[in-house]
């Protein structure tokens, strides 16, 4: 029997006359609740075709920057073009859209983002592999990679590779974290803070 075990017995045996409380175990893991800011984030954005978020995370599990798809402070998004395509380049959303990589970096509440972990929605473009390289950053994790073939993705890659940076695809353990209001005025809230469902 291991000291856990052991502990845990004669935990149950003081407690027979009571209901244990023991810790929560749905609780969210680290990644899952970066990858969850990170998508939460991103309903912030006004995108119509597309929400992303970042979330930047130093080595002590902080949160250091959060960001999402927009366009630029003080650029009036209700006159910028929203377009994906357009016979002219100029009126797509594409020349004027900060990407949530670009905004998490310079969101960041810290010095800089070096040794940090930026956890994105989607596998950043070339542009924001730039970025990522330039700020220090040493590890990205994404959890789609749906334009995996497109050049800029081909291109992302090259430089994030010879840059020496780590890039993970996140493997979610559960499909859905829904944020309920409602559930801290029920009873047992410790137990369903977040509502969960497993796929
Ligand atoms: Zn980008």
């Amino acid at each position: 029997m291991n000291p856990e075990e052991s502990k845990e017995t004669s935990l149950q045996k003081g407690a027979e006359s009571e209901a244990p409380c023991k810790k929560r175990l749905d609780y969210l893991e680290w990644p899952e609740y970066f990858m969850a800011v990170a998508f939460l984030s991103a309903q912030r954005s006004k995108d119509p075709n597309s929400q992303v978020g970042a979330c930047i995370v130093n080595q002590e599990n902080k949160i250091v920057g959060i960001g999402y798809n927009g366009m630029p402070n003080d650029c009036d998004d209700d006159l910028l073009p929203w377009a994906r395509s357009s016979s002219d380049w100029l009126d797509t959303k594409y020349p004027y859209v900060c990407h949530a990589e670009l905004n998490a970096i310079m969101n960041k509440n810290s010095a800089d983002v070096k040794g940090c972990t930026i956890y994105v929605a989607l596998f950043p473009c070339n542009e924001c592999a730039k970025l990522i390289i330039q700020a220090g950053i040493k590890d990205v994790i994404y959890l789609s990679d749906k334009y995996h073939d497109k050049k800029e993705m081909t291109a992302s890659r090259r430089l994030l590779d010879m840059a020496g940076i780590k890039h993970k695809q996140f493997e979610p353990k559960r499909k859905r974290i829904v944020i309920d209001f409602d559930s801290i005025n029920l009873p047992g809230i410790h137990k369903e803070t977040a509502s969960t469902s497993v796929p």
